[in-house]
């Protein structure tokens, strides 16, 4: 019988536990969504919530009808970047799950399990991520074992940014699916012009920056400007401002895969300008399915099942969290 690698994802707003068989059989993950009743995420609220669901999403994983625990050969857990009390939770469970089954711990980099889902799921090679989530955005390509970072934000991620500019306009987290929606509804009517609802556009080098396209989003609406047409414009701009980034690491690294991964990837404009861009260009553009583009346990025990592969276990002693990991902190020896 194949082995199963056990995932638990825990960076931020999502607990989640997901499964990978050896040969690579991604099974979908168990997830509860932590939604602030105000504001944006507090991070012991947002912990409290993984610690209060951790029964529930185990006996749903362990009544599911191909499970077994005598199965689980490995307990992978994002071991960063993401808030420190959120990640804690996910960190003892996954040790306590590890000791009490005597199986290796595998302590993954959050943001490298979404480019190996994306890479397991779409069969690309060797691409050039454009991460686009709550949290992080960034422009990632493999070199020199590493994933390295060409680009990213200079301030918030590019989801947080639509989160953010929702919650001014009463609709509650997670905003991004809410914006599309309304920017869908706006471009259907067919009168679209940028000229009215023009916004900075936030490319630097190879970087990006989403706050001042927030602050003037905000102003176009209270100017009068209709919220429909503001959202379309704003995924825009933002969305823009990302291939601008992506199409560039493209040109310098010579590579012809794009992949696009994280929450903000479920977005259709954004796939669809993405795919016209590496068209131009004759490259190949790929996306997960959904819940793989969120973020998810499944993709935590796949970059856990390379990690297995290559005997990168990790110790008790090492297994503490670190919020601030970077991408290309982590060696990637797998193929
Ligand atoms: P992640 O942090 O990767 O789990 O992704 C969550 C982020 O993705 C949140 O900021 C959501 O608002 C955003 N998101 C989810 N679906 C969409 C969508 N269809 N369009 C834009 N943003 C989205
Ligand atoms: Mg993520």
């Amino acid at each position: 019988m194949e082995g199963i690698i056990l995932g638990i994802e825990s960076t931020a707003h999502t607990f989640s536990f997901g499964r990978v068989s050896t040969s690579g059989e991604l099974f979908p993950s168990f997830s509860s969504l932590y939604r602030p009743e105000e504001g944006g995420i507090h991070p012991r609220e947002a912990a409290d919530h993984h610690s209060e669901t951790t029964s529930l999403l185990l006996e749903r994983l362990s009544s599911s009808d191909d499970f077994s625990w005598d199965s689980i050969i490995a307990v992978a857990f994002s071991q960063g970047p993401g808030l420190g009390p959120c990640l804690r939770v996910g960190a003892s469970v996954a040790r306590t799950l590890s000791t009490r089954l005597s199986v290796p711990l595998l302590g993954v980099n959050h943001c490298v399990a979404h480019i190996e889902v994306g890479r397991n799921q779409t069969g690309c090679k060797d691409p050039v991520l454009l991460y686009v989530s709550g949290g992080n955005t960034q422009v990632i390509a493999r070199a020199d074992g590493r994933y390295r970072v060409l680009g990213e934000t200079l301030d918030i991620g590019i989801g947080n940014m639509l989160d953010k500019f929702a919650r001014t306009q009463g609709i509650p987290f997670p905003g991004g699916p809410e914006i599309e929606k309304l920017s869908n509804e706006f471009s259907e009517k067919g009168e679209t012009s940028l000229d009215d609802v023009l916004l900075p556009y936030g490319v630097h080098g190879m970087d990006l920056a989403f706050s001042g396209m927030l602050t003037s989003a905000v102003q176009k609406v209270a100017e009068g400007k209709s919220l429909g047409e503001v959202c379309w414009s704003l995924q825009e701009h933002s969305f823009a401002t990302c291939v601008e980034v992506a199409e560039r690491a493209l040109a310098h690294t010579g590579k012809d895969e794009l992949l696009l991964g994280g929450g903000v990837a479920c977005n259709e404009r954004l796939r669809n300008m993405s795919k016209m861009m590496c068209e131009d260009r004759g490259a190949e553009c790929f996306w997960p399915d959904k819940p793989y583009c969120i973020d998810n346990g499944t993709m935590i025990a796949e970059l856990g099942r390379r990690m297995l592969e290559c005997g990168l276990e990790t110790e008790l002693m090492d297994s503490g969290i670190d919020p601030s990991l970077r991408t290309d902190n982590t060696a990637v020896v797998w193929s």
